[in-house]
């Protein structure tokens, strides 16, 4: 496996490429979607890239989880080609101020309580397309509605990449797998697992009184019951498909 810090050391291949874009400190939610590239492309790419413009000020930039050696471990063994890892500056260049805003489909649900989110979500996406140049990219249902998003922005601007989209993976007690579970204590742990029961049961009340955002069906193919809970202060996001499966 190559690592590769900057675009112009990624190499054009011949082949099928497949890109799975992240923001590391990799589970097995990103190891499914590392095995689903592997099977459909000639070459895989992963990016490992924490998108400061999708987090708000207050929000968990400054200490989400990075392991940087582990991921490349990881990502390693699961027969990754590259592992894509740009600095800031090759993002967002300086004087950067070109933005891509999903309007509607960004602005609901995760959009509301997040402002903002989904627009540095969709730029840094489009970046990594026109710098990676991928045939298919990969996403995971855990995120449904970033998965929207990113259709929504490939048909609105023809971006030419097919958007894979693959099941949520889950703990042995339901629990979405997440890097953002590495901040829950045992305790809260132990709470957090009311919100994949809730979901499954379409029963608000089973979310045992944790601080809800929302928790409401959304419109997204497939259409899915979603919801964003506090556990103490880490924020969890979930959801059940509602009809069809995951494509
Ligand atoms: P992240 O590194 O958290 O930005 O996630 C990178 C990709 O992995 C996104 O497309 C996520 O939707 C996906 N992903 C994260 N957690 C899971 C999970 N538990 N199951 C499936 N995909 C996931």
């Amino acid at each position: 496996m190559n690592v590769v810090r900057s675009a112009v050391e990624l190499p054009r291949t011949e082949g099928s490429v497949g890109l799975v874009p992240t923001m590391g400190a990799f589970h097995e939610g990103h190891l499914a979607l590392f095995g689903a590239a592997r099977e459909e492309n000639d070459v895989v790419v992963v990016s490992l890239f924490v998108n400061p413009a999708q987090f708000a000020a207050g929000e968990d930039l400054g200490r989400y989880p990075r392991d940087e050696d582990r991921d490349i471990e990881l990502a390693e063994q699961e027969g990754v080609d590259i592992l894509f890892v740009p600095d800031t500056e090759e993002i967002y260049p300086s004087g950067f101020q070109t933005w891509v805003d999903v309007e509607e489909l960004g602005s609901i649900l995760e959009g509301e309580h997040r402002p903002g989110h989904f627009r540095g979500v969709a730029t840094v996406c489009l970046k990594l397309f026109n710098l990676v140049q991928p045939d298919r990219a990969y996403f995971g249902q855990k995120d449904a509605q970033q998965a929207a998003v990113i259709r929504r922005m490939v048909g609105d601007l023809a971006v030419p990449v097919e958007v894979r989209v693959c099941p949520t993976v889950r703990d042995e007690d339901g629990l979405a797998l997440s890097s953002r579970n590495a901040y829950l204590s045992p305790e809260e742990r132990e709470a957090a697992r009311a919100l994949p029961r809730a979901l499954e049961a379409h029963d608000r009340s089973l979310l045992n009184g944790l601080p809800v955002d929302y928790f409401e069906e959304a419109d997204f193919e497939p259409r899915v019951l979603a919801a964003a809970v506090r556990v103490g202060k880490t924020r969890l996001i979930d959801n059940v498909v509602l009809e069809g499966e995951a494509q």
